[in-house]
């Protein structure tokens, strides 16, 4: 249950042009786009940027319901900035802090990692790089807004406390499918194909299109990110894959 989120400003806002139904007749499934964090000051990822033009492809089909831009929009004061934290525990990439529920520490706490101050609110280290064809989309949700809590995923902090109206947006529009892209591909891309198959209940419906994103972490540990994925019901696919074929209309899923 929501109860306390400290930013009760609405973060889910429908960019009104666009507004209107996208597609739908042609198919029965209900496809949803979501390119997480394609900001100028996203997290440090190694050629982070060399994803937009697979984006801006995605981001120009007509068969999605809902194109939904995500935006880390976090306060000065926000808990993951190693900056807030006293030395000498608090090396941004290194170090880690404990978050509790903000209401009652019994209600649940999460190990998380502090990074160096990022996308703070109303600066442009928070602005969608300007490459994004972020016009294309339906809707744009800013995540990340509460002080006191990290939220990776584009739907809802890991303790409950901020919901960002994306479940309900998408369960509105009746979405079948979710594609996840965007940055970072082990954080942000992750926490929401996952939550995504969970609080829709889309399990195996729900694709991170793996050329369409990049992880901060590589190697080995973004391999590990993947099987975590799968092991929870995403497919990681490429950009080849039928999953993507069906978004030009070939192939489409019964
Ligand atoms: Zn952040």
């Amino acid at each position: 249950m929501i109860t306390s989120c400290a930013s009760p400003t609405v973060i889910l806002e429908p960019y009104q042009k666009n507004n209107e139904r996208l597609c739908s007749t042609e198919t029965r499934a209900n496809h949803s786009l979501v390119p997480c964090a394609l900001q100028n000051g996203s997290l440090a990822v190694a050629e982070g940027r060399t994803i937009t033009p697979v984006i801006n492809e995605l981001l120009s089909l007509p068969s999605f319901v809902a194109k939904v831009t995500t935006q880390d929009w976090h306060p000065q004061n926000h808990v993951s900035f190693a900056s807030n934290h006293p030395p000498p525990n608090n090396r941004p990439f290194i170090d880690t802090v404990t978050i509790y529920h903000p209401d009652d520490p019994s209600l649940g706490h999460y190990e998380t990692r502090l990074w160096p101050d990022h996308c703070v609110q109303n600066t442009p280290g928070a602005e969608l790089i300007p490459e994004l064809d972020a016009s294309k989309a339906t809707h744009n949700i800013k995540k990340g807004t509460d002080p006191r809590v990290e939220m990776y995923s584009a739907f809802v902090d890991p303790l409950g406390v901020c919901d960002s109206g994306l479940n309900s947006l998408l369960q509105d529009e009746k979405v079948s499918h979710v594609y996840v892209v965007g940055l970072a591909g082990d954080y942000c891309v992750k926490s929401t194909a996952m939550d995504a198959v969970k609080l829709l209940g889309l399990e195996g419906k729900v694709f991170v299109i793996e050329d369409g994103t990049k992880p901060v972490d590589g190697g080995e540990p973004w391999e590990e990110s993947k099987k975590d994925m799968e092991s929870k019901g995403v497919k990681v696919i490429g950009i080849s894959a039928k999953e993507v074929r069906w978004l030009y209309g070939e192939g489409l899923e019964a």
